[in-house]
């Protein structure tokens, strides 16, 4: 592992706390030493209160931070004499923890602080690093890792260890740590969990980290236990999506909600899903407590729902009885599944959620593979996992109020995504929390957006071949699709039929018409295994109830899109889906008008830019969004009971009226 320290860069970091930011990133910045949020850090200041009277604070390492992202308002402060006197109590609730921890914050408005703060009050070095190193996981949990921990590191580390992080394992750091500590150490090593190191300036306490992961890496180099073998090469990507659209509404049913499941083929993933042993390595529990927290239990092996549950009921009734109060039962659905077949599929409420467990059980499979190596993984104890799994603070968060964005854990697919209206329904259906796939001609739509909850296909939806391969990807990526947005549409420049070239009006009826069509059959069987029901907003136009004169092949094309809205509406109620027209008119903001056409076209009509646009009965504007927002509440609760209906969105029209 290499040390990243840059003393230039550092320089540009003034201060205790701005050393603590720039070295914080640098840990940030290695995912085999913390991943998404995990891992803290911490420096202990002296800082002036109200009074002008100068008190001893800890700056530790906000919830909701991220080490690679972090700035100097990410650390909480907290007064530093209130924590050290927590870690002399007895005992102490996590809740009650947690509210000490608001309570002796300096500033309320911060973010709440580090659940491992009162283990960096008892550590009296000014610069506090915590990770959770993947190699240093693979050695602890061995059967001899005790033996290997203190072979490898002497009386550099204190050694602490498993209980359960928050109160117990700072209390009983606060009594340990003092003990052990000589001269010589540098660190500590949190047996199963991790490992903290200390210094009297950021620099120390980062290149020490640097230094024990750097050991334990070596150590499993040393004992062959460092390289992997590539897994089998993937299976060709045959469909699975219909199939995949049906195991995720039964995983939605476990869950409570819809669920995103996300499936990784690759060789890595695919290799250990298909071990002979895969059931005594994957059946242990996750790797550290952070692990267990984010990707619960146990993976799932195949894809026997019913039996994952009932063995989930079960181990949740063997140790429920055992603690005081009885926890409530979390939703036994897994958030991992390992098939032979798939691969690795990751499940979460959200896209992000789906994508952390996919980052940190990929973690866990190397760890799990080294550890293998090393002489014999050994996962924490079930009851040990119980403790993680059902902690009172992730029970308080069960409780927490506010309901979920409207759209949470669904997948919605938006045609001709790129640009105008088909933009605006990305961005209306994402603001809603749904996972989105775009489709357009346009390559852009593949990098329009960069976030876990976005997948752009470029994609030539008059070509079947590319249609089917761009779902197969979508569902790959979502587990399946709930929401389809029929936007995509061309609109040729006016021309009368009598000069209306066959060519053109092929073309415009192969992309109008005949794509929607194939869309609509292909999408079928995805959208009837919608967890809340199948939902499609067809973007029409006002040329389907009042048509314009050279307009013939758009207008027909359009009126044969509502046309088969209408007919499925028909056919398809009985599998829930239900399917709705809108009518806009006069959008002017897409990229077929620009200023001098819009200019034009009022001058045609002897109204200024201004009054053309606003030509309509309630004198208003009609833009991409208002479009898309209507678009997104066809398919939202407001609409539940409504199929085959066309609703026009165009400022009131007495032609349409
Ligand atoms: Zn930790």
């Amino acid at each position: 592992m290499r040390n990243l320290w840059n003393g230039a860069d550092a320089a540009g970091f003034p201060g205790d706390l701005g050393q603590r930011v720039y070295s914080s990133r640098l840990l940030g910045r290695d995912p085999s030493l913390v991943l998404h949020g995990g891992g803290n850090t911490s420096v202990k200041t002296v800082e002036a209160n109200i009074f002008g009277e100068s008190e001893r604070i800890l700056r530790v390492k906000g919830s909701g931070w991220d080490l690679a992202s972090i700035e100097e308002r990410g650390f909480a402060p907290c007064r530093l004499a209130h924590l050290t006197r927590l870690a002399t109590l007895d005992s102490l609730s996590d809740l009650r923890m947690a509210t000490e921890l608001r309570a002796c914050m300096t500033d309320p408005s911060a973010p709440m602080a580090s659940v491992e703060a009162i283990l960096h009050a008892a550590l009296p070095a000014r610069f506090v690093d915590h990770t959770h190193a993947d190699a240093l996981i693979s050695v602890t949990n061995t059967a001899d890792g005790l033996k290997r921990v203190q072979e490898i590191y002497g009386d550099r580390v204190i050694i602490i260890p498993y209980v359960m992080p928050g109160f117990k394992l700072a209390r009983l750091f606060a009594e340990l740590f003092p003990k052990g500590c000589t001269p010589r150490t540098e660190g500590v090593v949190l047996m199963n969990h991790g490992l903290i190191s200390f210094g009297s300036t950021a620099e120390e306490s980062y290149a020490r980290m640097i230094d024990l992961a750097t050991l334990a890496e070596e150590h499993l180099a040393r004992s062959k236990a460092w390289v992997l073998g590539a897994g089998p090469a993937p299976a060709p990507p045959g469909p699975i999506r219909a199939e995949l659209a049906s195991f995720r509404r039964s995983l939605s049913r476990e869950m409570g909600c819809p669920a995103v499941l996300t499936v990784h083929s690759d060789p890595a993933c695919l290799g250990f899903a298909r071990r002979p042993d895969l059931d005594r390595l994957s059946q242990q529990a996750p790797a550290t407590p952070d692990h267990v927290i984010r990707t619960k239990r146990v993976p799932m092996m195949g894809r026997d729902l019913e039996g994952y549950r009932a063995a989930y009921e079960k181990y949740f009734n063997t140790w429920a009885d055992r603690a005081d109060p009885r926890p409530t039962m979390l939703d036994p659905a897994p958030r991992v599944v390992l098939d032979k077949d798939w691969g690795m599929l990751a499940v979460g409420r959200t896209a992000q959620e789906a994508s952390i467990v996919h980052d940190l059980y990929r973690h866990t499979i190397d760890i799990i593979l080294r550890a293998e190596l090393l002489g014999g993984w050994r996962g924490l104890s079930p009851e040990h996992i119980f403790d993680c799994e059902y902690w009172d603070l992730e029970q308080a968060k069960l409780r927490r109020p506010g309901s979920p964005p409207v759209f949470q854990g669904e997948v919605a697919l938006v045609t001709g995504a790129a640009s105008g209206i088909g933009r605006a329904c990305v961005d209306a259906l994402l603001a809603r929390g749904a996972a989105v796939v775009g489709l357009d001609l346009n390559p852009a739509v593949a990098e329009m957006l960069d976030r876990p909850d976005y997948l752009g296909i470029a994609c030539d939806l008059t070509e079947e071949g590319q249609v089917s391969a761009a779902l197969e990807q979508a569902a790959r990526a979502f587990g399946g699709l709930d929401i389809l947005i029929l936007n995509a549409g061309i609109f040729p420049g006016g021309r009368k039929i009598s000069e209306l070239g066959t060519d053109l009006w092929r073309k415009v009826m192969a992309v109008n018409l005949d794509a929607s069509f194939v869309m609509l059959r292909e999408c079928h069987a995805l959208l009837k295994e919608a967890p809340r029901g199948g939902r499609v907003a067809v973007i029409g136009s006002k040329n389907v109830p009042a048509p314009g004169p050279g307009a013939a092949a758009y207008s027909a094309s359009k009126a044969g899109v509502n046309q088969l809205m209408r007919v499925a509406a028909l056919e398809w109620g009985s599998d829930r889906i239900r399917i709705n027209s809108l009518h806009p008119n006069m959008v002017f903001d897409t990229a077929l008008w620009t200023p001098e056409i819009l200019e034009s076209r009022a001058r045609h009509y002897g109204l200024s830019v201004e009054a053309y646009k606003t030509n309509n009965l309630l004198k208003v504007e009609i833009t991409s969004r208002d479009v898309a927002e209507l678009a997104a509440e066809l398919c939202g609760p407001l609409f539940a009971k409504t199929t085959g209906a066309q609703v026009p969105v165009d400022g009131g029209n007495e032609r349409v009226l």
